[in-house]
Formats: structure tokens, sequence, C-alpha cells
């Protein structure tokens, strides 16, 4: 059976990395037995991992415990770990593997960490074909790791991505990364790893048609390997070998270095890679036409693979048994093999082994003759082509379709954390308007109730005010002693009640006689309480609305409406008792007391002359001084008086007594009760 070359070699490559980890161990060589510290066995692991990557993974995780969260130690088994999962084609377990270095990542902030989980994630999907993505991964994997990280540590970095852009068939990248690494497996100096990059490398100078370079670099890996004894390495540079000598025609070389390949496997102990190499050489017999050889070494094969569980051997081996029997015409038997493996792969999914299958079929029994069979074969060859070919159209369409929308995503993600930071924005900016209408609110309300307070106070203020003005402007119009209006309250009286300037109303002038001599005998305390009670007594004698002011020391004024005449003389009589009927008694003392009055009334009669209020008291003052001078105790009233203007009146008040007694006068003349005597 033609397997697909590469897939073949580097599964071939893998298979004998296994055998020689094993011959290393068994051996006692150095790497793997000796292993002294927790590191040698983790890089012991990982050789050994590359033929047996499932066990290697699962000693790795028995000795997890051994190592320190955190530690450089638990790192480095994490990935070794998670890469041979990967390999083993257990992507699950990879994965979990990388998660875990993902929170390591988050945790601590750890970039080995980072780049360490991508780098078994870029493996994982490798393995599944997805090779475009894993190439993405484990570039950016390269680029996270910390320059400062440990060569062995950054080597499995490079190699991995040799490997996978060498699959991705980007073979000038691949030989860059790989001669990187070359420099780095040199530096380390491990021979299995210098061995093993050389083989890696030559694979690719080979793929990229320089088979000098790739000979040469090969000849130094066999070299190396031979030296160490590291039959895994020799295995595999041999199987190495064998491809390059295929490429220039040495058919004798070429299986010669696929027997030694053969023998080093065994030697290292690695079944399945003797079993597939073993495959391998009855393919070259197949192709050779030593049908018998390859018939005999694919029997051979048959039981080991089954032995082993190596399904992929197994198509391999039933294919070749098949084929093998065709050429050699055993047509019929030959063709259930070949179905036999067909089943498999078809079973397995695999349509490209199918496909390539069929092809094998076809061309078999061309060479013999089949015609028909051999048609039959190639359509069906046909038909699987298409359908392969479609489905990597639909593979590439739905990856760009995933592509397309991971980035609309992503827009949309973008829009949607915009969106939401303008939201954001426009609730901010609405929670500050809030809080500033409140606080203007809070304002307005604090500044109307300071307003409110204010005039409250301003009012109460102005009323206080008001009021003390008041009480001044009472008291200032008021005597302090008798509680009359003084001479002041008087004078703003005047100006309502003589609004003309011209008095209308009766004015009595009301004296207390020898008041001097009250304040002599009793003193002026008594002088005090004796005004007060005269002050007192006429109040009482008047009506609300008459006119009472304290004119002078023992002088009242009084004016009243204009009354009758009859009235008039009757109020200057009560007048006269009020003040003599009764002695003031004064701390126990009785002190008798009379008055003198003069009073008129405006305009005088009968000519009505209007006069103004100085001349009527002046006039009336006159009529009471008149009244003393005839006695006291008795009141003169002014009762006609013959002027027609003010010149007129002021001579007749100059010379009073004389007017009377000529008749342009006429006076009433009351005296009081008998009291004044005996005060007197
Ligand atoms: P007449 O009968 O002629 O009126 O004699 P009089 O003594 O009453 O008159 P005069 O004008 O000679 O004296 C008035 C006195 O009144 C003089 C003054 O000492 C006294 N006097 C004035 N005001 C007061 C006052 O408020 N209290 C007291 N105790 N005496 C006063
Ligand atoms: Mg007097
Ligand atoms: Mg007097």
């Amino acid at each position: 059976m033609q397997l697909l070359r590469s897939s073949r070699w580097s599964r071939a490559i893998d298979h004998l990395l296994c055998a020689a980890a094993m011959a290393l161990a068994l051996a006692g060589v150095p790497a793997a037995a000796q292993a002294p510290d927790l590191m040698q066995r983790i890089a012991a692991l990982e050789h050994d991992g590359d033929s047996r990557p499932r066990q290697a993974a699962d000693t790795l995780a028995g000795l997890e415990t051994a190592t320190d969260a955190f530690s450089a130690e638990r790192l480095e088994l994490l990935a070794v770990r998670g890469l041979l999962l990967a390999m083993a084609s257990e992507p699950e377990a990879a994965e979990k593997v990388a998660q875990v270095l993902d929170d390591w990542a988050r945790t601590r902030g750890s970039a080995d960490a980072a780049a360490a989980a991508l780098l078994v994630r870029a493996r994982a999907l490798a393995q599944r074909g997805n090779l475009q993505k894993a190439d993405a991964l484990v570039t950016e994997a390269l680029t996270r790791l910390p320059a400062g990280a440990a060569p062995l540590h950054r080597l499995r970095f490079l190699r991995a991505q040799g490997k996978i852009k060498d699959d991705a068939g980007r073979i000038e990248d691949a030989a860059r990364v790989l001669h990187e690494a070359l420099a780095l497996a040199d530096q380390i100096g491990a021979p299995w790893l210098r061995a093993e990059v050389r083989t890696d490398l030559a694979y690719v100078f080979y793929e990229a048609k320089q088979l000098d370079r790739a000979k040469s670099l090969n000849a130094e890996a066999l070299e190396i390997a031979g030296n160490a004894q590291d039959y895994t390495a020799l295995s595999r540079a041999h199987n190495t070998q064998g491809i390059l000598l295929d490429g220039s025609g040495d058919r004798d070389g070429e299986r010669r270095e696929m027997q030694a390949a053969i023998a080093d496997a065994r030697r290292a102990g690695a079944k399945s890679d003797e079993a597939l190499y073993m495959a391998n050489l009855a393919d070259f017999y197949l192709k050779s036409g030593e049908y018998k050889t390859a018939l005999q070494l694919s029997e051979q094969v048959l039981p080991l693979v089954r032995e082993l569980k190596d399904v992929g051997g197994e198509t391999v081996a039933l294919a070749n048994i098949g084929l093998a029997h065709i050429s050699l015409k055993n047509t019929a038997v030959g063709q259930r093999f070949v179905d036999q493996a067909i089943a498999i792969d078809e079973g397995r999914g695999s349509v490209t082994g199918v496909s390539s299958l069929l092809e094998e079929l076809g061309q078999a029994l061309e060479k013999t003759g089949d015609a028909p069979g051999a048609v039959a074969a190639f359509h069906r060859h046909r038909r699987l082509a298409d359908e392969i070919l479609q489905r990597d159209q639909q593979k590439a369409i739905v990856e760009l379709q995933e592509r397309f929308d991971a980035e609309r995503r992503a827009k949309d993600l973008a829009l949607l954390n915009r969106e939401s930071e303008i939201k954001g924005e426009q609730l901010r900016r609405r929670d500050l308007q809030q809080r500033l209408w409140w606080l203007l609110a809070a304002t307005f309300v604090l500044s109307l109730a300071v307003l409110l307070l204010l005039y409250r106070r301003v009012r109460r203020s102005n009323r206080a005010l008001e009021s003390s003005n008041h009480q001044l402007l009472v008291q200032s119009e008021r005597d302090p002693l008798t509680g009359l209006a003084n001479r002041r309250h008087f004078q703003a009286a005047m100006k309502q009640l003589a609004a003309d300037g011209k008095l209308a109303g009766t004015v009595f002038l009301v004296d207390i006689d020898h008041f001097k001599r009250i304040n002599d005998t009793h003193g002026h305390s008594a002088g005090d309480g004796v005004l007060t009670e005269i002050a007192r007594r006429l109040r009482e004698t008047l009506r609300e609305q008459d006119l009472i002011v304290r004119w002078g020391g023992e002088e009242f004024l009084v004016i009243v409406r204009t009354l009758a005449p009859e009235q008039v003389e009757a109020l200057a009589r009560r007048m006269l008792g009020a003040m003599g009927h009764a002695p003031v008694v004064h701390e126990g003392r009785s002190i008798a007391v009379t008055g003198s009055i003069g009073y008129a009334t405006f305009p005088i009669e009968p000519t009505l002359l209007a006069v103004s209020w100085e001349r009527a008291i002046n006039l009336v003052d006159t009529a009471m001084y008149l009244a003393k001078a005839h006695g006291r105790n008795r009141a003169y009233g002014v009762r006609l008086l013959q002027a027609r203007d003010e010149s007129q009146l002021d001579a007749i008040t100059r010379s009073l007594e004389t007017a009377w007694r000529e008749g342009q006068v006429t006076l009433t003349l009351l005296e009081g009760s008998a009291v004044e005597e005996q005060a007197a």
C-alpha cells in the first residue's frame, strides 16, 4: 500500500523516539536512569513520550504532587504533559491542562504559563489537522514566551512550530524555525535532541529538494545518535535516511536503511515502530515487484499491529497483503483483504485513506490485466476524490464563515461596549443633572426659609420699632409726672384743631393758687403729689375727647369743642370744684388746694373774630391773671369782646381790666367754694 509519505514518516519518527527512550531506560543511559532531579525526570519522560505519549503523560500526572504549586518544575511538567496528551490525540485532556495553565497565568500574571497554554492548544489543533489555527496559536505562544525562558522550554516551542509549519506545507518557514531549534539543541547538548532536530531538519530539506544538505544533516544525526547509543534517535535517522536514498534512486541503500530502522526499533523495544517500519518495507517490496517478500513481511506485521491495537498499522498491513495477492494473481483473495482495509478506513472516517487505497487497488488490478476491476476501483476513487475536494472546499467556506462571524461578533461586541459606555455616560450625566436640580431646589427652599425668617424678623423689629417709636412719641408728648399731654403734644394737636391757624373751641387756663407755699410748707414731693392729684381730678371732670395739657409748672390748659355759654360756665365751675372741694391727702397730711381759671370761646362773640391759638391763650392767660388779682379760687370768662381785627384784640388783651370797665369786654365771674379761705 502506498501511504502518504509525510504522515507515514512523521509517524515513524514518533515511534522511533519511543523506542530510543525505552532503550535509554533499559541501558542505564544517564538521561533516563539517573534522574537526579525532577527537571531531568521530566525531560526523560518527554523523550520517552515522543514514542509513547499516553503512558508518559500518565507518569507525569503521577509526578505532579512532587512539584510545588507555581514552581518552575510544575510549569515544565504541565507543558510537557499537555503536549504529550495532544500528541496522544486526547484533545479534551490536553485542553484541561491548558485551562490549568490559563488560571495560573491569570492569577499570577505569568507570561510563561500563558505561553505554555497556547502551545498545548496549538499542538492539539495540529493533531486534529487544523494547521492554520495551530500555526497562529504557536506563533502567538512564541511571542508571549518571556525572553528569559529556559533553552529546553524554548526548544519545545520551536520544535512544535517547525512541525506545524512543515505539516502545513510552509517548508521555508519550517526550515528557518528548525535552524533556530538546532542552535538551541546544540547549546543544551543532549544527544537525543541534537540528533532529532537534525533529522527533522533533514526531512524538511528533502521536501525542499535540497538533498545534499538533507543528507549531510541526517549523517550528523546518525553519528550523534550512534555515539550516544540512542536507538530511538538512531532508528528515526535510519528511517529518514531511507527516504533520502529513495529520493536519489538508491533502491539498495533505501532497503538497507529501512532494515536498519527496523533493527534499531527492535533494540529500543518500540514494537509499534518496528511494526510500522516493517509495513513500510513491505510497501517497498511491493513497489519493487517483489510481491512474495512483500506478502511475507505484511503477514508478519498483521498480528503485531493487531496486538498493539494499532488500527492505522492494521490498515496498511491488510492493504499490502491484498495488493500483494492481487499482484500474484490471487485477485479474489486480494480483493477481500483490500476490502477489509477499506472498511476499517471507512469506519474511522478516513476518506483520504479509502481514496488512496482505491487508487492503488486500481493500479494493481490494471497491472494484472483486470481492466473492468481497475476501472471500477478508479471510479470509486474519483468519486471519493471529488467528495474530498468538495469537503475541503466546504471546510474552507465554513472556516471563512467562522472567521467572518468572529469578526462580526468582535465588531458587535465593540459596538455594544461603546453603546454601554455612552449609556453609562448618559446615566452619569442625568444623575449629575438630577443632583444639580435637587441642589438648586434645596438652595431655593433654604433661601426661601431664610428669607421668610429674615422677613419675619424685620417685620417683628419693624413692629417693635413702631411700637417703641410710638412709645417714644407718646413719652415725648406726655408729662412724666401727671401723665397728661405736654406742650409738644399740644402743638401737634393744634395743627389739627386749628387747620387754618385759627382756633375753634373753648380754652381754659387753670393755675394752682399759692403753689409755692405748698412746696415750702409740705416739701417738694408733696407738691408733686398735689400736682398729680389735681391733674387726675381735672381729667376726671372732662370728657374723653377734651384736651388737657400740663402747660407749665402748676398750670393746665384745657381745650374743648365749642359749647353753649352755660355749658362752658358749668365746666369752669366743675373744675374749680374739682380742685378745691376736698383737700389733697399726701402721706397722711391733708393739703388744701384751690385754683384760678381764665377762659374764652373762639371765635369771640359778637364779632366772631377768628384768632390764632397763640393769641387765644394770651387772652385766656390775661383773664386768669385777672382772676388771681381779684382773689384767686375763681374763674373769669371772656363772654363778649368788641374787636374786629387782631390788632384791636391785642390792644384789648393788653388792658383787659380797663376794657372790661369800659364795656368793650363782657366777663363772666365765677367764684369757687370757701375752701380757699381755709387754705389761705
Ligand atoms: P400764685 O397763686 O400767684 O399762682 O402763686 P404761686 O406760688 O402758685 O405762683 P408762682 O409762679 O410764684 O410759683 C409757682 C411755683 O411752683 C414755683 C415752682 O417752684 C413751683 N413748681 C413749678 N413746677 C413744680 C413741680 O413740678 N413740682 C413742684 N413741687 N413745684 C413746682
Ligand atoms: Mg403759675
Ligand atoms: Mg400758681
